[in-house]
């Protein structure tokens, strides 16, 4: 029997890139070898995105698609489309043709081979800015030291999983949601290929800075607890640090009562160190308990305000 391979693709926005989008993907799906499915998630577009999609699931049945209430951001919208996935395997990409739709062919060989996760990894980022492209250098390192679990270098969520990989996932219920990081905690047998990213095809990028800060301390927050612990850490040698100072007094008092210590300066410099030290503090564990509050609430991770294309769906 033929796999029926899902595409994944978050939506946002694009209408410039959907036709050509969809050429590319056409093309490809000739090439797999097997049945695709295309499940495009429009993610509260603002321009002509959604009719787009009408137009395309009314031309070719293979497309199909979830219209989100309002913006619900990029890894809610590629969840929601892994709810629907009904493939054996599945595809997420990006709508812009950063991820080139050609890349799944190889994707699923590795798949045929065994892998149940095969990962884009970015070999270069040469057509992106670098600054785009060093705190993300950054941003990947401090999060390999500091994670709990191997998250891969310079991986995004462009990636082939099977549907038991995809099947975890839809029982993760965190609202918080770093796909990458949850992927690589699934575990199962996981392979990268190395590719180049290509630029835009077209259309503004839809990741802000604040966006992606915002982002990269979901994953870091989702997936350590090291900075918990810095506050600690740093706790412990301030004490040390007083401990010395007091010595360095006491020493002073007693031996040379001409002293060096002449006061405000150093008194100022430490209270506004410590006060420093102690806001950080709980500005971080305000971040983990933001969070806890998040996931307390329970609720749905998404609104669907239209579907087409999932006839003998699931949910
Ligand atoms: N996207 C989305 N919702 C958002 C932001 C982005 O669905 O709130 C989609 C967007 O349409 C694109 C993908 O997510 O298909 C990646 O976005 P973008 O290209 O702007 O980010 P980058 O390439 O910098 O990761
Ligand atoms: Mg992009």
């Amino acid at each position: 029997m033929q796999p029926l391979y899902s595409f994944v693709i978050p939506v946002y926005n694009e209408e410039t890139n959907l036709p050509e989008l969809y050429r590319r993907l056409n093309a490809t799906g000739d090439r797999l070898g097997g049945k695709i499915e295309i499940i495009l998630i429009n993610d509260g577009s603002r321009d002509r995105t959604l009719s787009i999609l009408r137009d395309l699931h009314s031309q070719d049945r293979r497309v199909c698609y979830l219209s989100l209430s309002r913006n619900f951001g990029h890894q809610i919208a590629v969840t929601a489309g892994l709810n629907f996935a009904r493939g054996q395997a599945i595809i997420v990409m990006d709508a812009d043709l950063q991820d080139p739709p050609e890349l799944a062919l190889e994707m699923a060989q590795k798949w045929l081979d065994g892998y149940q996760v095969v990962y884009a990894q970015r070999s270069k980022r040469l057509k992106e800015g670098w600054l785009k492209r060093l705190p993300a250098y950054l941003f990947y390192r401090l999060l390999k030291r500091l994670a709990d679990i191997d998250i891969p270098l310079d991986t995004g969520d462009f990636c082939l999983m099977d549907g038991q990989v995809v099947q975890m996932l839809n029982k993760m219920p965190e609202q918080n949601r770093y796909i990458r990081g949850l992927r690589s905690w699934v575990g199962l047998r996981q392979t990268a290929i190395l590719f180049e990213r290509d630029p835009r095809f077209s259309g503004k990028v839809k990741y802000t800075f604040a966006k992606s800060f915002s982002f990269a301390m979901n994953g870091l927050i989702s997936f350590s607890r090291v900075p918990l612990r810095l506050s600690t850490y740093v706790g412990l040698l301030a004490a040390v640090a007083a401990l010395i100072m007091a010595c360095m007094v006491l020493y002073w008092r007693i031996v040379a009562p001409d002293s060096p210590l002449t006061g405000f300066a150093t008194i100022m410099i430490a209270i506004f160190f410590l006060g420093a030290v102690q806001l950080v503090s709980i500005g971080i564990l305000g971040e983990y308990i933001g969070r806890i509050y998040e996931e307390v609430k329970g609720r749905p991770l998404y609104v669907l305000a239209e579907v087409a294309g999932f006839e003998e769906n699931k949910k």
